[in-house]
C-alpha cells in the first residue's frame, strides 16, 4: 500500500474516480437486491465472486492499493474508497473482502516470503484463489496463544494435527493461514508458528456447520498428519504470534470497515442507513416521529462511525497511536451493527419474525439481520477482547492477570 501522498505520476483521485465509474457502467451489471445482505454463500456464488474479480482484474482495478509488482495498482486508500463508493450499486465480489483480500493476502502482503507474496497476492487478485483463516480452536478462540493444534518437524517437512473451528468459508477456500503450536517448551506466545496449508490436501477434514439462520458459512476442520513443506511458513519459525498480531491488525481493521484493501462496501458494519428508510417507507411509518428519531440517529452514527475511521487510520499512519486502536473502530463497528438491527425490527415490528428473505418488504432481512447481530460482537475477536486490547495497549491500564504467562507451555495445566 502507498501512503496518501501521491507522487506526481500517479493518476488524481478525480480522474481515477470518472475512469472508474464509466467502466463499472460499461462493464459489471447493477447490484442483485440481496448483495449487501448477504450471509449465506452457494458454491455457484463464490463461483461468480471469482468471475468478477478476474473481470475487475481485467479492467484494471483490482487490488487498488497493492503493490504493481504483486498485481495491484499501487495506489492509495483515498483512491480505493473512491472506487468502493462508486461501486455501490452494481454487483461486486463482496465475498473476497473478508477474509481474502482484506486479511489473508494483507497478511502475506506483510509477513509473507516473496515467493508467497508473487504466487497467492496475484493469484487473490486474478480471482483464482480463495483464502481464509485457521484460527480459533474447540477450545477456544479469544485465547488464541493457548491454541494446540500442532506441527512437528519431520525433515524438511512440517507434519500437521489438531483441530480448527468457526472458519468462514473454509469449504470453498484453497489455502488456509493456519497457526500451530511448533515448539511446547517455551511460554505460549514463543513456541508458535503461521502456515500457508492448502485445503484440500490429504490429511484435511473440512465439515460445515449450520448458523442459526440456517446459512452454512463456518467450517469446522480436523488435520491428521497433513503434510507441509517448509516454504508453507508464513514469517518466522516460532515467529507466528507476530505474523498473528498483524493478521489481527488486518482483521479489526476489515471488520470495524476500515481495511484499504476492501473492494466495494460491505453492509454487516452497519453503514447503510437507506434500508431503514425503506422499510419505514413500505410500513407506511416515514411520518412517525419516534421512527424519524432512530433513523436520524442511525444515520447520526454511521457518520461518526466514518469520521472514527478516518480519525484512527491517519492516527495509526501517523504513529500518534498504536496499531491496536484499530479496536477501537472494531469495537464501535460491533455496537453500530447491534443498533441499526434492533433499529429495523422496531420499524418492521413483527413481521421480521414472519417475512422470509425473499419478500420485498425487507422484514425478513431484518429478522435475520438481528438473529445474526452477535456474531458482529465476536467475529474478528470479541467485543470484551477489544474492550481489553483497548484499555491494555492504549490506555496504558495494567495488564490482565494470566496464569500462564511466561511459563512454558507444557508445564501449563490444561482442561479436559
Ligand atoms: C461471523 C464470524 C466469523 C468468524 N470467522 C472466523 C474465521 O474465519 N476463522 C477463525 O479462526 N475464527 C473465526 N471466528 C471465530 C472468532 O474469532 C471467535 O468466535 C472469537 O475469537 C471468540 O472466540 P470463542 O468463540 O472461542 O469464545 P471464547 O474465547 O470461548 O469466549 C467466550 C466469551 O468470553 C469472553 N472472554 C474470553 N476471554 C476473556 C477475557 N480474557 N476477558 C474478557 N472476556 C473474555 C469472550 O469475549 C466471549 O464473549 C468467527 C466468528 C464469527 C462470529
Amino acid at each position: 500500500m502507498t501512503d496518501g501522498t501521491a507522487a506526481n505520476d500517479v493518476e488524481s483521485v478525480d480522474s481515477f474516480r470518472d475512469r472508474a465509474r464509466r467502466w463499472l457502467e460499461d462493464n459489471l451489471p447493477p447490484a442483485p437486491p440481496n448483495q449487501l445482505g448477504e450471509t449465506s454463500k452457494s458454491a455457484a456464488a463464490w463461483t461468480r465472486a471469482k468471475e468478477l474479480q478476474r473481470i475487475l482484474y481485467d479492467g484494471g482495478f483490482a487490488g487498488i492499493c497493492f503493490p504493481k509488482e504483486y498485481g495491484g495498482l499501487g495506489l492509495t486508500p483515498t483512491h480505493q474508497r473512491a472506487f468502493s463508493e462508486e461501486s455501490r450499486d452494481y454487483e461486486m465480489p463482496l465475498a473476497l473482502n473478508i477474509p481474502t483480500l482484506t486479511i489473508c493476502a494483507a497478511t502475506i502482503l506483510d509477513m509473507g516470503s516473496e515467493e508467497q507474496k508473487r504466487t497467492h497476492i496475484s493469484a487473490v487478485l486474478r480471482g483464482e484463489e480463495l483464502l481464509v483463516q485457521f484460527l480459533s480452536e474447540p477450545r477456544g478462540g479469544s485465547d488464541l496463544a493457548g491454541l494446540t493444534t500442532r506441527a512437528d518437524r519431520k525433515g524438511d517437512s512440517w507434519v500437521l494435527n489438531g483441530a480448527k473451528i468457526w472458519s468462514s468459508g473454509a469449504y470453498a477456500a484453497d489455502y488456509a493461514l493456519c497457526l500451530a503450536r511448533t515448539d511446547w517448551d517455551v511460554p505460549k506466545h514463543a513456541g508458535l508458528t503461521m502456515f500457508l496449508v492448502p485445503v484440500r490436501t490429504p490429511g484435511v477434514t473440512v465439515q460445515q456447520i449450520t448458523q442459526v439462520d440456517g446459512s452454512r458459512e463456518f467450517c469446522q476442520e480436523f488435520f491428521d498428519d497433513v503434510v507441509l513443506p517448509a516454504d508453507a511458513v508464513v514469517g518466522q519459525v516460532n515467529g507466528g504470534w507476530e505474523t498473528a498480531n498483524r493478521q489481527l491488525f488486518h482483521e479489526r481493521s476489515a471488520v470495524g470497515g476500515a481495511s484499504p484493501y476492501s473492494s466495494g462496501i460491505q453492509s454487516h458494519s452497519g453503514r447503510d442507513v437507506s434500508g431503514l428508510v425503506d422499510l419505514a417507507r413500505r410500513t407506511g411509518q416515514l411520518a412517525d416521529p419516534r421512527v424519524r428519531e432512530d433513523i436520524g440517529e442511525a444515520r447520526a452514527l454511521n457518520m461518526v462511525h466514518d469520521q472514527l475511521i478516518a480519525r484512527i487510520t491517519h492516527g495509526i499512519g501517523s504513529g500518534a497511536l498504536p496499531p491496536a486502536a484499530g479496536s477501537i473502530v472494531r469495537l464501535f463497528s460491533a455496537q453500530n451493527s447491534w443498533l441499526q438491527a434492533d433499529m429495523a425490527v422496531r420499524i418492521a415490528g413483527a413481521s421480521a419474525a414472519t417475512g422470509t428473505t425473499a419478500d420485498d418488504a425487507g422484514f425478513g432481512q431484518a429478522g435475520q439481520d438481528y438473529l445474526m447481530r452477535q456474531a458482529w460482537s465476536l467475529a474478528g475477536g470479541s467485543t470484551e477482547m477489544a474492550r481489553n486490547i483497548i484499555s491494555e495497549r492504549v490506555l496504558g491500564m495494567p495488564r490482565e492477570f494470566a496464569a500462564d504467562r511466561d511459563i512454558p507451555f507444557n508445564q501449563v495445566e490444561h482442561g479436559h
